[in-house]
């Protein structure tokens, strides 16, 4: 059988040297459900699991041209989106998605490396909200990202995430999941938010220990399962297993 004709998923995201996050581990994750990726690297960046230490921004229309040859080259049942970096790539991919809207699309919010460093402008959020939220199935914050996304400060308990998570979907979200890996307590719990549904928690004890890259395993993770026509829900539940099983085998 050609490769084109296999099930692919589209990574939009940047390289990270380490290997601990980005487009290294988003191919790992696919492979392991048997699904090819195709690509579109949006930044390189030179990183150690403990700093990032460069980064070199891919241009805009190189990204797009990116997207559109994968599409074009292969049958693309999901589409994961990591870290974007600016404005302009942003719009860039926005061009592209509103092509293709029959593909879900499964949108990680890259806004800081654990290490600390920025790795989207400021800037960029109101464009990432206005044009790609309305275009993605589901969008996957941390608590800090979910703040940075709303203008304010890091939810404190559960009736404020929520509220937080219902101003991401009045801004244009279809459906976000709040993942509550930066709470206190000794359980993680995490949200998934439908404008349609009451929210759906998925609790899971509290593992010690920080390991890198668990926001791109899950957004991958998830849009395997939509690749491979699970419901959104079932998703989400299948791919947050994947990652507490990781985890658990890493700490
Ligand atoms: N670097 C790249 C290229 C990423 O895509 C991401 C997250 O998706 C990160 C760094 C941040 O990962 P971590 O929070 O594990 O540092």
């Amino acid at each position: 059988m050609a490769i084109g004709s296999d099930p692919h998923v589209l990574v939009v995201a940047g390289s990270d040297s380490s290997g601990g996050a980005g487009i290294a581990r988003d191919i790992e994750t696919l492979a392991g459900f048997g699904l090819r990726t195709c690509l579109a690297v949006t930044a390189v960046t030179v990183q150690t699991h403990n700093s990032v230490e460069h980064i070199e921004h891919v241009a805009p229309d190189i990204i797009a041209a990116q997207m559109r040859a994968a599409l074009d080259a292969n049958e693309v049942r999901a589409i994961k989106i990591g870290m974007l970096g600016t404005t302009a790539v942003a719009e860039a991919v926005g061009s592209v998605l509103v092509k293709h809207t029959s593909i879900p699309v499964v949108l990680d919010p890259v806004l800081v490396a654990t290490s600390g460093r920025a790795l989207m402008a400021r800037d960029a959020v109101e464009t990432f909200k206005r044009v790609l939220l309305p275009l993605c199935r589901l969008v996957s914050p941390n608590l800090p990202e979910l703040a940075f996304l709303v203008g304010g400060h890091q939810a404190g308990d559960e009736q404020e995430i929520l509220r937080q998570a219902k101003t991401l979907l009045e801004a244009g979200a279809r459906a976000v999941l709040v993942k509550g890996g930066h709470a206190l307590g000794d359980h993680s719990t995490d949200f998934l938010v439908h404008p349609d549904w009451e929210p759906i928690r998925f609790e899971a004890p509290r593992l010690s220990g920080s390991v890198r890259g668990t926001g791109c395993v899950l957004a991958s993770a998830i849009a395997a399962h939509l690749a491979i026509g699970a419901s959104l829900e079932e998703s989400v539940w299948r791919a947050k297993r994947l990652v507490f099983e990781q985890i658990r085998r890493t700490v």
